[in-house]
């Protein structure tokens, strides 16, 4: 008698299954106790996708082997679940933590750009369109539209309680961890770029005199120009961003270097 086991995958993990085994419990049977990574594997869903595995309601890593009888639920990264309690199967997420923003959240946007988050918005972008962004590119979708939410393409999405966008940063950074994940000041606020470094004599037709007399270090975006320095509106910036993370962003707030 073949031993069996049920599966079940979640959210995108479900994109690697062939229809029949999508969003739902399928068992299977085996003769040998392989680990659960094989396993896993065996069915197309690779290991470097899978963030948390629960064996009859017990996290397990991967080395487990499978028991007859056992009910196996396969989680990808997780964004917005409080998993606290459970082992991950690693101490960081393997994937970039990315947004898009529903068409109200402009300035949540901008300070999402400020913590160093990739952040996709656009103030005219059609819900469908939006669904379809986070789908294809793995983009939390945060919303203060639940009906958006109810889309079926959108598998990671959350709706914002919070209708201040201070607030609504501060919830985020909550909901998603996201104080380990920050790197404030890498990223353009205004085109969501990577920050390049720059020569004063780059950005010195951009800077009031006296900004290019104070300072030396300097960023600009490769994209639509716009210069940065650590001038009185970057430590406002920057005392704000670490009372909003509540210490827990401090130790990785380095001015841009
Ligand atoms: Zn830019």
């Amino acid at each position: 008698m073949p031993s069996v086991a049920n599966f079940r995958f979640y959210a995108e993990l479900n994109d690697f299954l062939p229809p029949e085994r999508r969003f739902t419990e399928f068992a299977y049977g085996f003769l040998d106790g392989t680990t659960v990574k094989d396993r896993i594997e065996s069915f197309g869903v690779p290991h470097t996708e899978v963030d948390l595995i629960l064996v009859n309601g017990q996290s397990v890593d991967f080395t487990y082997r499978v028991q007859d009888g056992d009910r196996i639920s396969v989680y990808p990264v997780f964004e917005a679940f409080d998993i606290a309690g459970l082992t991950r199967l690693r101490p960081e997420p393997l994937r970039e933590v990315r947004f898009v923003l529903d068409v109200h959240l402009g300035r949540l946007a901008t300070y999402l750009r400020m913590l160093g988050f990739d952040t996709l918005y656009q103030n005219d972008c059609a819900d469908e369109h939006l669904a379809e962004v986070s789908r294809q590119e793995h983009r939390i979708l945060l919303t203060r539209d639940v009906g958006l939410l109810k889309r079926g393409s959108v598998t990671h999405g959350y709706y914002l309680r919070a209708t201040q966008p201070r607030e609504q940063l501060a919830e985020a950074v909550r909901r998603f961890d996201l104080g380990r994940l920050a790197k404030p000041f890498s990223r353009c606020l205004r085109c969501n770029t990577l920050l390049a470094q720059a020569d004063k004599d780059q950005v010195r037709h951009q800077i009031p005199d006296q900004v290019a007399l104070l300072h030396d270090e300097f960023r600009h975006c490769p994209d639509c120009g716009r210069a940065y320095w650590k001038g009185g509106h970057f430590r406002r910036m920057r005392q704000w961003i670490d009372a909003t993370v509540q210490g827990s962003v401090v130790a990785r707030c380095q001015p841009p270097s």
